[in-house]
């Protein structure tokens, strides 16, 4: 099973801020510790062609964030300090997600490391997230596989809002996101379906949720790819989800979406969305579930 990753999506960054930026690398040596990680199924992404940022963000915009010009009022939206570190691993994972979902067409999945950087809006970061290689992958995708169809089935605890218009005017990519309503974005943006819980939803009704909308997504769209945004704030110990989903209900739900994707013949690409834990550790261990279940699902 392709896994991909770069050992430049961690880098030296502030270690009490409440972006776990050493997740990344974590995840990646728990991984090897399991045996799941090796020499033989890890691609390393190379920086992002910049015909692919610029279909999808405004190059200004590109522009202020490479050469640090941004304003203050970009600065606190963006929410994470500036360093050459931050910009070389933000243009370095949307092309990680694009070479993932290439892998996802050839082998029928594939998991990243990282991705899922789901506020990133046209000409503004939000969220913690800069450019968003979910809207990034869709259009390259659509761009290279005439007549493909992308289902980007999004089950962060919080809405893909930048996903939702970044391609709300591309009919090539459905945009479908599962999150709780009372989380941020406090003002949500249309996906073409977003299916809002109310806080405090535990995994039963989490479950049904998931697999009806799921399953009632590939009726619709009869996607040729998905792309999965396995995000784990939705757990009940999440500081910045309000769900109660418990590990478990994460694994379960992580198998079934699989499952069905595997069954029905579509590839999926997974990418990690957001999840928060000041025991990073742990936080590296439940990000592995979605790796751990494709690896199960797929049996390889
Ligand atoms: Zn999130």
């Amino acid at each position: 099973m392709p896994l991909v990753y770069h050992p430049d999506y961690s880098f030296p960054f502030p270690p009490r801020h409440r972006f776990p930026m050493e997740k990344f690398a974590r995840l990646a040596a728990y991984l090897r510790g399991q045996n799941i990680l090796t020499p033989g199924n890890c691609y390393r992404p190379g920086p992002c062609r910049q015909q692919w940022l610029t279909q999808t963000h405004c190059p200004e915009y590109l522009q202020r964030f490479y050469r640090n010009t941004q304003s203050d009022k970009e600065r606190r939206q963006m929410n994470l300090p500036w360093s050459e570190g931050l910009v070389k691993r933000t243009f370095l994972a949307p092309s990680g997600t694009v070479l993932t979902a290439q892998l996802a067409l050839q082998h029928g999945v594939a998991c990243h490391l990282a991705g899922g950087t789901h506020h990133a809006h046209h000409d503004y970061a939000s969220g913690f997230c800069i450019l968003n290689d979910l809207a990034i992958a869709a259009n390259v995708l659509a761009r290279q596989n005439e007549g493909l169809q992308v289902l980007v089935f999004d089950c962060d605890v919080h809405q893909g809002d930048g996903t939702a218009a970044l391609l709300q005017n591309e009919p090539r990519a459905f945009t479908c996101s599962i999150h709780c309503k009372q989380n941020f974005p406090f003002i949500k943006k249309q996906s073409d379906w977003d299916v809002e819980l109310p806080a405090a939803t535990q995994d039963e009704a989490y479950l049904d949720t998931v697999r009806s909308t799921l399953l009632a997504a590939i009726e619709q769209v009869q996607p040729d790819i998905v792309l999965y945004d396995a995000g784990v704030d939705v757990f009940e110990g999440d500081p910045l989800g309000q769900l109660r989903i418990t590990e478990s209900g994460i694994r379960q739900r992580d198998n079934l979406v699989l499952s069905e994707l595997k069954k029905a013949q579509i590839p999926v690409a997974t990418v990690i969305g957001g999840g928060y834990d000041d025991d990073r550790a742990t936080l590296a261990r439940r990000h592995a579930i979605v790796i751990e279940e494709a690896q199960r699902v797929f049996g390889r």
